[in-house]
């Protein structure tokens, strides 16, 4: 129905499917962003849906981490959270991208409120721990931007004066050219780079005779010796267009999304309740699932199963052969975080950083400064965001020894933690029984066979979630698969209605 435009693609802005669900039981596995936005949308249509999930919370990867907060990972006993009320951190999601239309359209229709989330911070750090002459130095970003703007353009504005190109220039284009650099890298009228206000100050600018003194550059030499052009450091995310500002977070958390469209499900959901068996029938699904009570079997006309595939690979089912090893052989990544919290916001009274993310090459990876109480009293950071080996290494500690390295480390930056710290919770999403990844991770090869397999329904089971989309990683990836699933069962069904227009109808 969608090829044949009877229905409307997936716009970001209200979805109108035309018809009626009525008499149909839809069963949808995963009370996450994409389980729950199904449940939403495919009730407007009538449809009766149950969605079963193994927390006893919704929202799965979409978790803010506040006072009362609770989780055992494998291997680790459960931890709650201590922090001061009010306080809060984004294990998951902590920023939107402005152009995520469906994300920024659920939070409209669903009334959560936004706010800027302020991802590039020119006034953070980078620390290059061990390496090169830079060691152990914390250099802001801003220098080594600057720097690096103005040593590639003075190299360049030199290459076109001495006609070392091999594009041919004009005159006339090459003085335009040269013109451009001397504005890109901040270059004095002898094309030299020489520093410039743009890096920042020794001493800042003030009254009467205060002119300001500008510092010194660092040296390209010192610069490349110490790793700060690897991908550790430059053209980090920042400069992806995803992390383009401007950025967005929930107010008072990301799990506000989550919240809000429980609020319009509620009377769908079964929570605690974790799905062992998915069974496709000759007519329908039938569904095990396992909660305090014991083992229960629902039946259904279809299922939505959102399930993170690692997860979905621990449930019995009779799927074909192509979604099995879909299920098997889809890697997802290993990530982790850590709550800090802090009681004075050191890093923006001494040091003026609001917001933004201080980059390492050691365990830690990132440090992340909040974006909202700027100039409260306490605040908490995300001590660390890292991936794949580090997150492993970090991820196998307990949850003290992980504390103890974010501190440790923490503290070649930021000597303040030591005096300044009270509480850390710390999460690591491979980890967590019911997530066991971050989020997918498909190669070119990976998308042509597994991801092709999932994207089909599987009898009576469709799959949704961020992997079934080419916005893995984001809530966005969530929404989209929600409107995509939903249009599919909802064609499939009306399809049927029309062929049979006795089945479910009255
Ligand atoms: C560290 C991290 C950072 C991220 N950063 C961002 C960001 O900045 N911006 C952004 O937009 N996105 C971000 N994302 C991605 C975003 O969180 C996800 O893409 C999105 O939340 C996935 O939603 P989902 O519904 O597909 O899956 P999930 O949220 O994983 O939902 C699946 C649900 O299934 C449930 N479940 C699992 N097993 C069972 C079972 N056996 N029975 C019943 N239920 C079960 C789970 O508990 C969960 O509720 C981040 C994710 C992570 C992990």
């Amino acid at each position: 129905m969608l090829a044949l435009n009877l229905l409307p693609a997936a716009p970001a802005h209200a979805f109108n499917l035309q018809g009626s669900g009525k008499g149909k039981h839809i069963i949808i596995l995963g009370a996450g962003l994409a389980g729950m936005t199904s449940a939403y949308e495919l009730t407007k249509l009538g449809y009766q849906c149950t969605v079963l999930e193994a927390r006893t919370r919704t929202g799965g990867r979409c978790w803010s981490i506040r006072n009362g907060a609770t989780a055992a990972e494998t291997n680790n006993p459960q931890q709650t959270a201590r922090f001061d009320n009010g306080l809060y951190f984004n294990a998951g999601p902590s920023r939107i991208p402005h152009h995520h239309q469906l994300t920024m359209h659920y939070c409209r229709e669903l009334g959560v409120p936004l706010e800027v989330y302020n991802n590039v911070n020119e006034s953070t750090y980078y620390y290059a721990e061990g390496k090169g002459p830079l060691s152990n130095k914390k250099v802001r970003a801003r220098e080594v931007h600057n720097d690096m703007r103005g040593y590639m353009s003075e190299l360049l504005a030199k290459a076109v004066d001495q006609r070392k190109l091999d594009t041919g220039l004009t005159q006339e284009d090459a003085a335009k050219v040269i013109e451009y650099l001397r504005a890109e890298g901040g270059l004095d009228v002898d094309k030299l780079y020489k520093a410039s206000a743009r890096r920042g100050y020794m001493e800042a600018p003030g009254a009467g005779t205060h002119a300001g003194k500008l510092g010194d550059p660092l040296r390209l030499a010192e610069i490349i010796q110490s790793g700060l052009l690897d991908p550790d450091f430059y053209n980090v995310a920042e400069y992806t267009y995803e992390l383009q500002m401007t950025m967005f977070q929930a107010v008072g958390g990301m799990d506000q999304i989550a919240k809000a469209l429980e609020k319009r499900v509620v009377g769908n959901l079964k929570l605690g309740a974790e799905v062992t068996a998915i069974q496709n029938q000759t007519e329908g699904v039938k569904i095990t699932y396992k909660d305090q009570k014991g083992t229960h079997e629902l039946t259904g006309d279809l299922c939505i199963c959102t399930l993170p595939l690692p997860v979905l690979g621990n449930v019995n089912h009779n799927f074909s052969s192509d979604v099995s090893r879909a299920i098997d052989f889809v890697p997802y990544i290993q990530t982790g975080k850590i709550g800090l919290q802090f009681k004075r916001r050191f890093w923006e009274e001494d040091e003026q950083i609001f917001g933004g993310i201080t980059h390492t090459n050691n365990d830690l990876t990132q440090i992340f400064y909040p974006s909202y109480d700027y100039l409260g009293k306490k605040g908490i950071l995300i001590g660390y965001y890292n991936f794949n080996e580090k997150a492993k290494k970090v991820g196998e500690l307990t949850y003290q020894e992980r504390e103890k390295l974010a501190l440790q480390k923490g503290q070649l930056i930021h000597p303040q933690y030591p005096k300044e710290f009270e509480q850390s919770f710390s999460v690591s999403w491979h980890k967590l029984p019911h997530s066991l990844g971050g989020w997918a991770l498909y190669n070119s090869d990976e998308r042509k066979t597994h991801y092709a397999a999932l994207l089909k329904p599987e009898k009576n089971v469709y799959f949704a979630g961020e992997h079934t989309t080419y916005l893995t990683a984001w809530m966005a990836g969530a929404f989209e698969s929600a409107r995509s699933v939903v249009a599919s069962v909802h064609g499939r069904l009306s399809e049927q209605r029309l062929s049979y227009p006795s089945v479910g109808s009255n």
